[in-house]
């Protein structure tokens, strides 16, 4: 056990950071010497290859785009599938290539959506087995979602509206489908039509059901993460009594001066560091972002 906690890294006090206020670092479990299955490994079911096409926005021969089972705090978040059961680092070449293709077309239809200033693209693959690679959209002028924690603040900011968010998706759905393949999401159904229309309702019930179906796989990522998550908490908080009153001194000199100062200051490492170091922190970073994003979208999708 550490007498003494690690200390906390400078990017809490980044103005991207999401949080802010006393922090301790978590205690680290102990590695497992066998990790366990993901989604759609050994014998557990793969919900992507289950998914029929009708839970995605836009389908084609070998890719499915799906959007998450409700509207986000982002103004996009997208997942792109291949249809084929394979991992990232198993795709042929044919499909490597076409990664590539998907990959650009779909950053550039998010993009063209309005308010949209980036799209970040991160693949994870830590709860499912089933290539998936996400879409995140930042919003224009938030400055402060720049970078890294993204993904964070997608569970943080109050979700778009329903409408606004059915039709961004029914564009990226039209723009996807201007190259082949099928657009599956429609313009907003029940601002747009006669709610009294037999179609309409229909419609409706179907999208309901299919946010339900949606629900389960977009959970799926997370769902690995934050269980052993809990345990290593509530240890923590045991023995961080001391640690917490300790690091809240610190802190509360933060809070107080360093706001201003450190804005300025931090910007120019963002720049630097989300626009370099994130990409290559990348690959360490998302695994320990996975989990408190999935555990965010959990609680989410729970309430
Ligand atoms: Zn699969």
């Amino acid at each position: 056990m550490h007498d003494t906690p690690p200390s906390v890294p400078d990017f809490t006090q980044w103005p991207s950071f999401p949080f802010e206020g006393a922090l301790r670092v978590k205690q680290l479990d102990d590695p497992v010497s066998v990790e366990p299955p993901r989604k759609g490994e050994g014998h557990r079911e793969c919900t992507a290859c289950n998914a029929p096409d009708d839970a995605y926005i836009w389908v084609g021969e070998r890719w499915r785009v799906r959007a998450m089972d409700r509207p986000t705090g982002l103004p996009m978040v997208l997942i792109l599938e291949s249809r084929s059961h394979l991992d990232l680092g198993d795709l042929p070449n044919l499909l490597a290539a076409e990664l590539g293709v998907m990959t650009v077309r779909l950053e550039r239809a998010i993009r063209s959506l309005d308010g949209v200033a980036r799209v970040h693209v991160n693949r994870w693959g830590d709860g499912s087995a089933h290539l998936h690679m996400w879409f995140l959209a930042r919003p224009y002028g938030r400055l402060q979602l720049r970078g890294t924690f993204l993904s964070l603040w997608d569970s943080i900011l109050p979700p778009i509206s329903e409408s606004q968010w059915r039709e961004n998706l029914a564009l990226v759905a039209a723009w996807l489908a201007e190259f082949g393949g099928r657009p599956l999401a429609e313009p907003p159904r029940i601002q747009w039509q006669a709610p009294s229309s037999i179609a309409a309702q229909s419609s409706g019930q179907r999208a309901a059901a299919e946010a339900e179906a949606e629900a389960v796989s977009v959970i799926e990522a997370a769902e690995e993460i934050p269980e052993p998550a809990e345990p290593a908490e509530a240890g923590a908080d045991a023995q961080g009594s001391a640690d917490a009153d300790a690091e809240s001194g610190a802190d509360a000199e933060g809070d107080t001066d360093a706001e201003g100062d450190t804005d300025t200051d931090a910007e120019g490492a963002i720049d630097a560091e989300g626009d370099a170091d994130a990409d290559t922190e990348g690959s360490a970073d998302t695994d320990a972002e996975d989990g408190p994003v999935g555990a965010a979208n959990g609680n989410r999708a729970r309430q």
